[in-house]
């Protein structure tokens, strides 16, 4: 298994983002098929057969996700693009809005027929500002040439997409919080159920997919959802963008087969690291996953395997830190983000992450104790599985990995009383 790409095949050409260029490599053909010749159901039973999972993170079966929304609801149906991409670590979703948004437009268009919506809203990350404009004109290239609006193709079948900008905050990644602020309401998670598919924007069924699943789905139209299962493993269907970043000779985004080694992705495709230097410790999918130690280098990236090793495929933002790096340090960086961006609702996430901040911050300090390890731990066990939504575990389970894989870390740093500049730990 190796590099395929799929969905980065045309994004070197700048043509692609124009409905012209992105007709003339062959795009709408799917949206096309669906709208004249496919029923609803029949198009979810394609994305089930493909096996596509959702590439934002939590790895749910996508044609599953669709088939949640009721479909004798008297109320609207919507379908939202998760484009707030802003887990440490993961840029995919900008490339794709970027260099193809009108796939991602064709996907939301697919999907929001799949469920009966007639109006497709993205929720793009305020920091956005290229990609924003980028989608914004695809949108309207979109509805100039008819793949958008009303009576799309003769089909009597309506559709609008709507962009909607974020504020910055990590926590409306999560879809609860992201219908909370696409609503209008400040971005804080809901407990579930009821999940979105019943009961999601304005009280009404939505659906909620991330930009990557999303631009997967004309392909699967257009060849066949066993023809995805192709690519990948029996569980972990098809190919995966993944953004290589850290001490990396070549980071990037790559899109490989599913189940394809991590060794490869680091040696192959991101050229190993600089100057020969050894890992210490690789973060296989975003901030929110345990850390991987350098002999788990030969496990192959897809759910399954990452599971097993003891970590989460996530959003596939693969972070690598050389022998160099100092832990304590790493591990505070990732805790004072969650820390930051933790919405407040629940005590053990809005205490949890601070009590974990200062004590690492102890140690930093040169006046941690030895029993402050245990503590850390104990904190996260804490928070783990007791929060309304993820990022409580996201923000323990880092931890919790660093604890367990480099304890003679923290206990060395206790040990050498060594302190560092605070300064050093800015935020910004
Ligand atoms: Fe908010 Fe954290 Fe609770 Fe999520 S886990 S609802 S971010 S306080």
């Amino acid at each position: 298994m190796a590099e395929h790409k799929l969905l980065l095949a045309h994004t070197d050409d700048p043509q692609h983002k124009t409905v012209a260029g992105y007709v003339a490599n062959g795009g709408y053909r799917a949206w096309r098929k669906v709208l004249t010749s496919m029923t609803r159901d029949e198009v979810i039973t394609e994305v089930k057969a493909s096996g596509l999972r959702g590439r934002g993170g939590a790895g749910f079966p996508t044609g599953l996700k669709w088939s949640f929304v009721p479909k004798d609801s008297p109320k609207p149906r919507y379908l939202v693009c998760n484009a707030d991409e802003s887990e440490p670590g993961t840029c995919k979703d900008r490339v794709l809005l970027e260099c193809d948004p009108q796939a991602v437009i064709e996907g939301m268009a697919i999907a929001a027929f799949s469920i009966g919506s007639h109006l497709a809203f993205n929720y793009i990350r305020g920091e956005f500002d290229y990609p924003i404009e980028v989608f914004e004109k695809a949108v309207e290239d979109a509805y100039d040439n008819g793949h958008l609006g009303k009576n799309i193709y003769g089909t009597g079948y309506d559709l609008d997409v709507v962009t909607h900008t974020g504020g910055g905050a990590y926590i409306c990644g999560e879809e609860t919080a992201l219908l909370q602020s696409l609503a209008g309401h400040r971005g804080m998670s809901q407990m579930k159920p009821p999940f979105p598919a019943v009961e999601g924007l304005y009280g009404c069924p939505t659906v909620v997919n991330n930009v990557e699943t999303l631009a997967v789905v004309p392909h699967l139209i257009n060849n066949g959802g066993e023809w995805y299962k192709t690519f990948g493993t029996e569980k972990s269907a098809g190919t995966k963008l993944f953004s290589l970043t850290g001490h990396i000779n070549s980071p990037g985004n790559y899109e490989l087969e599913m189940g394809t080694s991590l060794r490869y992705l680091i040696e192959e495709m991101g050229g190993g690291i600089p100057e020969g230097r050894k890992i210490k410790a690789i973060i296989p999918g975003g901030a929110s996953c345990p850390f991987m130690t350098a002999d788990q280098i030969d496990t192959p990236l897809d759910y399954e395997a990452i599971a097993d090793a003891g970590s989460m495929l996530g959003s596939g933002a693969c972070i690598i830190l050389d022998e160099r790096t100092d832990i304590v340090w790493a591990t505070y960086k990732l805790i004072k983000f969650f820390k930051h961006e933790s919405c407040g609702k629940c005590t053990p996430c809005r205490e949890g992450t601070k009590w974990l901040t200062q004590l690492v911050e102890r140690i930093l300090n040169g006046e941690g104790e030895e029993s402050d390890i245990d503590k850390i731990d104990n904190i996260c066990h804490n928070i783990l599985g007791r929060t309304i939504c993820p990022l409580g575990d996201a923000a323990a389970m880092p931890v919790i990995s660093v604890i367990q894989r480099f304890r003679q870390d923290f206990v060395d740093r206790i040990k050498a009383k060594d302190v560092l500049p605070m300064e050093q730990f800015s935020f910004n």
